[in-house]
């Protein structure tokens, strides 16, 4: 009897430390990724005075968590880039749409294991050719539970958008009575300018988009509905070339510390306010994270659960 009563506390506290650790329940119910198309780190958060994101930098960042050393590891280019973050696997794909991603992406396992129509999970891009991220090659996944998309102008799947139509849309969405609890938004114009090697209309681009994730988190805390609820990724798919390689901010796609390097800031009602995490992390270990953060199974995300969002600070040296 004694032996019993001596093994009794493991039995039950094995379980319930267990359950803990894998069940935390988390605030959020929706989650909302933001990817602002190639801006380079040294005229966002690498510049110290915060000259074109004046709004990310002061009014965003005090009420996030902050990767400063945050990287795409993969191909440093735009449909590339946005799989690794919807699949959480970098691959070799098409960057002109021409082909789907290998692998099945969050939103397809969020839609498949909630039983939730389409349009709770949702894309909207400026840049038509993104509309690859809703479907995937993997035969058992093909045509099934595909993810509302709305890419390009008029969502013709083909042709590039304004970013100012792109977001009035996602306002449109955000702000609706059924807002979906996933979304991926692109927004082109500073990767537009770049390639258009137009330095002036490059920044005043990077300025457009900061102003437009200041308005994408106010319409957020505007729905009653998501108030308080939604936590919201800002990201980048690549950053470009440094100065004196190859054409400079102009291009991008090969493992330069410009193209790598790019940033992460999260927000939201379970993610600790003013803080900057100096660990290296990833674009794949976004959807890990959302997946972890939702009890959605993601076997084939490939990316970690970022744990140092919520207080485990081992790793942040
Ligand atoms: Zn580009
Ligand atoms: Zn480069």
């Amino acid at each position: 009897m004694k032996i019993i009563l001596h093994f009794l506390p493991i039995l039950f506290s094995f379980p319930l430390g267990f359950a803990q650790q894998e069940m935390k329940s988390y605030q959020s119910e929706y989650f909302y990724i933001l990817v602002i198309d190639g801006p380079r780190f040294s005229e966002t958060y690498g510049d110290s005075s915060c000259t074109q994101i004046p709004n990310l930098c002061k009014q965003l960042k005090p009420q996030g968590t902050f990767f400063e050393n945050f990287s795409n590891n993969g191909k440093t280019l735009t449909v590339p880039g946005h799989t690794a973050i919807m699949t959480g696997v970098y691959q070799k794909i098409s960057n002109i749409g021409a082909g789907l991603p290998k692998n099945p992406s969050l939103f397809q396992y969020y839609l498949k294991q909630s039983g939730k129509p389409s349009h709770d999970a949702q894309i909207i891009s400026s840049k038509g050719k993104l509309n690859v991220l809703a479907d995937s090659k993997n035969k058992t996944w093909q045509k099934e539970t595909k993810p509302t998309s709305f890419c390009g102008p008029k969502g013709d799947v083909l042709r590039y958008g304004p970013d100012s139509e792109t977001i009035k849309m996602v306002k449109d969405t955000v702000s609706s009575q059924h807002p979906p609890h996933l979304l991926l938004v692109n927004l082109l114009g500073v990767d537009t300018w770049g390639h258009g090697n137009n330095w002036n209309k490059y920044l005043e681009n990077i300025r457009l988009t900061d102003r437009y994730a200041l308005d994408l988190w106010n319409t957020i805390q505007s729905n009653p509905i998501l108030k308080d609820k939604t936590t919201l990724f800002i990201t980048n798919d690549h950053g470009r070339h440094l100065d004196g390689i190859k054409e400079g901010f102009k291009e991008h796609g090969d493992g330069c510390e410009g193209c790598r390097h790019i940033s992460l800031l999260v927000l939201g009602p379970d993610i600790p306010k003013n803080q900057t995490r100096k660990n290296a992390a990833e674009m794949i270990d976004i959807p890990s994270t959302i997946a972890h953060m939702m009890h959605v199974d993601f076997p084939t995300g490939k990316g970690r659960f970022l744990s140092e969002l919520f207080g485990n600070l081992e790793n942040n040296k």
